[in-house]
């Protein structure tokens, strides 16, 4: 069986002193873990840097919150695929729903994102989820498929190679986590899609995110299609984020 993934999204937060301070207090409490699970952390583009000296031979994995869609060249402010790996990125982030809520981003713009990072040999962590209206409106299942399918279409071939993160709009940051039940049974649909694309869906790791942390992660990383999660706010606070890596 896989190992689970537990990956901290760190979004803006951290700065040098911190990022030493958390990475010191993770790689001394996991070292205190018999079998600890894949780890990884999202920073921002500055520290990635910093972040790739203090994880070296811990086990914690470097990831990215984005990357440009475009190669390179003239875009000010974007990050090309090449320049994550230099850096030793091991993920990326894409389409996280604040990206696609504040910056626009179109699930076309996410399915070039996930190749791009495909490209250079850094693992897209695709981000879908429905909003509290779309829930609502019970097209969760829809919004979800709708999502996942771009970034098949574009990346067929490489299905094996990506990782799904479901996170509902309506539970980021907001202490309102999905149920187990809620969590799964989407899962399982994403699942299912992915076996339709290829014949390695099962060996794909399924994030759930959203609100996850100390006292929830054991019942949600219980269920069968939830191979690990997306964490933010937890993922600030070694303490949380080490039980959650527990519990997994
Ligand atoms: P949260 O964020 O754990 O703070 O809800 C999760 C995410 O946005 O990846």
């Amino acid at each position: 069986m896989k190992k689970k993934l537990i990956a901290g999204n760190w979004k803006m937060n951290g700065g040098l002193a911190a990022n030493e301070a958390l990475l010191k207090a993770l790689r001394d409490g996991m070292a205190a873990i018999a079998s600890p699970c894949d780890v990884a952390v999202a920073v921002p583009a500055p520290y990635l840097a910093q972040v790739q000296a203090l994880v070296a031979g811990s086990g914690i994995a470097l990831a990215a919150q984005d990357v440009s869609a475009h190669e390179q060249g003239a875009y000010t402010g974007e990050v090309s695929a090449a320049m994550l790996k230099e850096f030793g990125a091991r993920y990326v982030l894409v389409g996280h729903s604040e990206r696609r809520q504040y910056h626009g981003e179109t699930d076309a713009v996410v399915a070039i994102k996930a190749q791009r990072a495909l490209a250079l040999g850094v693992t897209p962590i695709v981000c879908v989820g429905e909003t509290l209206a779309e829930r609502d409106a019970g097209e969760t299942e829809a919004v979800v498929k709708r999502q996942l399918a771009a970034v098949i279409h574009l990346n067929g071939h490489c299905i094996s190679e990506i990782v799904v993160a479901y996170e509902p709009v309506w539970a980021i940051g907001t202490g309102r986590t999905a149920t187990p039940a809620q969590a799964q049974a989407v899962h399982a649909v994403l699942r299912a899609q992915l076996a339709l694309a290829s014949g390695h869906a099962e060996r794909v790791h399924l994030l759930y995110g959203g609100s996850m942390n100390a006292a929830n992660a054991a019942e949600l990383l219980a269920q069968p299609d939830i191979d690990g999660g997306l964490v933010g706010g937890a993922s600030l606070k070694a303490a949380d984020f080490l039980q959650i890596m527990g519990a997994a």
